[in-house]
């Protein structure tokens, strides 16, 4: 059995850098994370086990120094945060601070910010807290439900894929001819890495496995655009997660992950074919169906 990595996968650099920037504080004063650093349970147990905090909400951060997550925050969270005495630290990914300037720049020129993501998306809120009136929209029939304005702005969540944004923004402009549409393409450049690398790579495979935190929006991502190109595409969250049925009469395996896996789960997934005896040659057909299409419950 062939293994083959994608070309661009795992993690990004602005979740490395928040998560070198939370390690480096940790060891000099005690640190709360306000929200999940990143959606990955391995990586949120590492830092856990070095100590440090991670709280949902400012009022449960019992340390002077607080963080905010690379998915940034709005200026209001900010301002509420400090008001309580807390010493804010920002990890937010200077392509997040992007997103914020673009959806500013936009609504300064008198559009009306619509923004495509998910609505409870930590990001999304961080995009949308400072915002009077706003619209989030991730489906066609959403699109086609908004309220006509002479003008929208449109900017989107960085790690939604890019073909499914052009076609909402295609949309609106269909939806609402009369109405000046301007969209600011704001998915950031590793995630358009991620996405194009993983469509590569499931064209060419028998199966796919995407690794990644069960509520990682990226890997979710990945997961659907894999589904596309190949039609045995398994979610784990690590190597434990895999089983050998899954790769009966495989003959090239596909690995891809999320902008919040570590590098040590991938190894370990890869690691783990390496040591599994199913060789192609005598492999049955008698699972071929059955998992199809499948899904694990990471
Ligand atoms: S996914 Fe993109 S925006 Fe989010 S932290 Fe990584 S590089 Fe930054």
């Amino acid at each position: 059995m062939k293994i083959i990595r994608a070309e661009h996968l795992g993690m990004c650099f602005g979740v490395r850098d928040a998560i070198a920037l939370a390690l480096e504080t940790a060891k000099q004063e005690p640190l709360t994370i306000l929200g999940d650093l990143v959606h990955n349970e391995i990586v949120l147990a590492e830092l856990r086990a070095k100590g440090i905090r991670i709280e949902q909400q400012p009022a449960e951060a019992n340390t002077r120094t607080v963080m905010i997550t690379a998915h940034g925050a709005s200026e209001r969270k900010l301002r509420e945060t400090r008001s309580r005495g807390l010493n804010v630290l920002e990890a937010t990914c200077p392509l997040v601070h992007v997103a914020h300037r673009s959806l500013a720049k936009l609504m300064g020129e008198g559009f009306h910010p619509v923004i495509i993501g998910q609505r409870d998306h930590v990001e999304v809120r961080g995009m949308t807290g400072d915002l009077a009136a706003f619209d989030v929209v991730l489906s066609e029939a959403e699109v086609m439900n908004l309220k006509v304005q002479p003008r929208f702005g449109v900017v989107s969540q960085t790690t939604q894929p890019i073909d499914k944004v052009r076609q909402l923004v295609r949309l609106l402009r269909e939806r609402f001819p009369q109405s000046e549409v301007r969209f600011i393409d704001t998915v950031c450049q590793p995630t358009k890495q991620r996405q194009s690398a993983a469509v590569e790579l499931a064209q060419k495979c028998d199966v796919v496995v995407v690794i990644g935190g069960a509520h990682s929006n990226n890997t979710q991502e990945l997961v659907k655009t894999s589904l596309r190109f190949c039609r045995r595409v398994y979610h784990v969250q690590t190597a434990a997660d895999l089983r050998e049925e899954w790769f009966h009469n495989a003959n090239t395996v596909g690995i891809t992950a999320g902008t919040s896996t570590p590098d040590a789960g991938i190894n370990e997934v890869e690691l783990w074919f390496k040591t599994i005896a199913v060789p192609a040659a005598a492999q049955t057909n008698r699972t071929k169906e059955k998992h199809e299409l499948a899904f694990h419950p990471a």
